[in-house]
């Protein structure tokens, strides 16, 4: 008889499982306990394959040899707990595509900068002309392209749900850009068992691997003796011995495998965290053995990804800045230490356990004014009230943009860089972040 596959969660990753594991000859099932979007029940449709949505049905999952879970469903989920109290395994969408596939493996992993040096690197290995997919948390899923059209190359970006159920895939290069505190509430709010999680990117990795990683970070340099990797590629913004990337005198010098350099200002991204993302990218592309004028012309033409710090428009002498991707108080950080420009701050939303002492420095020396757009504020006002900078509560984005143009003078910025997810209010952050551009358009 065949194996049976049961899939939990209908999104792109679990119809990419569902349709290679059918192309495979298993039998197949995926159950989602919301509703299934039309665009997938046709795509699951087309390929014969069993669905049911907006219920569990225990005697058609139970009877399953393996279970793919999409990484959106929690593990203490009721349905979750029966399967892996059944003894049943539980793997990723990627684990299970990983097997069928010989394609080098780009893994990228970390509390912030993922999809940006995700897609960095993916746009490096294109312009080489490399036969390479993206795949993880962007794009298609990764089991679709190994079912339908395999790549020699993918570039994976990897969150830590994912990473949770991966066993046996192997990254050949491992990148791990820092590790600050978030989705601790999906952790039972202990710091340790998402550094874990994140640390399970190096798990399976042999001698010859790469282990890519932002050297200046506490929690990874901690970690890093517990584990076994690759060879090591860490980089970091100061000369240090046994860097393989770092700055000098407004260069940026690349040292492994192939030398080169190129200068700092020619980065087309900005910031310092932007820098951190190019050498991250830099060195992957490097040690796949991309050509060093390509690397370099690539991180000068790169042009960026939508809702990362991505300029709107200039209206009267303000600029705005829509970081809706800022989802949590390390990458609004981040946004805040590359402003320029006197800022007012638009940040609130769905608070995961936020600490906001990280932003308190840059608040006083940068903002001007701050504006609360959630639906609860209160932890908002408790923190920052005190700070003498002038504050407004909005619950819509029409409200928000409003208020920030009364706020802001000539000469100064309005970043919208919540520090908070959006589904008190939005969507999604993609929602929130065309929510604001769409508003700050009709100023124009
Ligand atoms: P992720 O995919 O990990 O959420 P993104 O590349 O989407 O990361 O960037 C999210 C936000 O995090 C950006 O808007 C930016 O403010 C901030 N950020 C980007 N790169 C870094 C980095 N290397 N370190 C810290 N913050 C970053």
């Amino acid at each position: 008889m065949n194996k049976r596959i049961v899939i939990l969660g209908a999104g792109e990753s679990g119809c990419g499982a569902a349709i290679l594991a059918n192309k495979l000859g298993f039998e197949v099932f995926v159950s989602d306990f919301g509703s299934i979007s039309d665009k997938y029940k046709k795509v699951l449709d087309e390929h014969g394959i069993e669905w049911e949505e907006k219920q569990h049905t225990e005697a058609l999952i139970l009877n399953a040899q393996e279970v793919i879970k999409s990484p959106g469903i929690p593990c203490e989920a009721p349905m979750v707990k029966r399967v892996s109290d059944a003894g049943i395994p539980i793997i990723s969408e990627i684990e299970f595509a990983g097997r069928y596939t010989k394609a080098k493996m780009i893994c990228i992993t970390g509390s912030n900068g993922k999809t940006t040096t995700t897609s960095l690197i993916y746009y490096i290995f294109k312009e080489a002309g490399l036969n390479v997919g993206l795949a993880g948390n962007i794009g298609n899923s990764l089991a679709l392209q190994v079912a339908e059209d395999d790549k020699d190359y993918y570039i994976v970006e990897l969150s830590s749900f994912q990473l949770d159920n991966m066993y046996e895939f192997r990254a050949n290069v491992a990148v791990l850009m820092n590790i600050t505190p978030d989705h601790l509430d999906r952790y039972e709010h202990k710091m340790q068992n998402y550094v874990d999680a994140k640390f399970r990117i190096l798990q399976n990795q042999q001698p010859d691997d790469a282990f890519v990683f932002w050297n200046d970070d506490p929690i990874i340099q901690n970690e890093l003796p517990k584990h076994k990797h690759g060879k090591l590629y860490p980089f970091a913004e100061n000369k240090k011995e046994g860097l393989v990337a770092y700055t000098e005198e407004h260069k940026i010098i690349f040292t492994e495998p192939t030398p080169f350099n190129m200068e700092q200002e020619e980065l087309s991204l900005t910031g310092k965290h932007n820098l951190y993302n190019s050498m991250a990218a830099g060195i992957s592309a490097n040690v796949a053995g991309i050509r060093k004028e390509t690397i370099r012309e690539a991180l000068k033409s790169f042009t960026g990804v939508e809702h990362r710090l991505e300029r709107v428009a200039m209206i009267d002498g303000v600029e705005y800045i829509n970081d809706s991707k800022a989802t949590n108080v390390n990458s609004c950080w981040y946004a805040l230490q590359s402003m320029k420009r006197k800022t007012i701050l638009i940040l609130g939303g769905k608070d995961k356990g936020n600490d906001y002492s990280e932003i308190a420095d840059l608040v006083r020396e940068k903002c001007n004014g701050l504006i609360f757009l959630g639906v609860d504020n209160s932890k908002l006002h408790t923190f920052f009230d005190s700070f003498g900078i002038p504050t407004v509560d909005v619950r819509s984005m029409q409200d928000c943009v409003c208020e920030a143009r009364n706020m802001a003078k000539r000469g100064e910025t309005v970043l919208l860089s919540p520090c908070c997810a959006s589904f008190d209010l939005f969507k999604s952050y993609e929602d929130r972040g065309e929510q604001f551009k769409n508003e700050v358009a009709k100023y124009l």
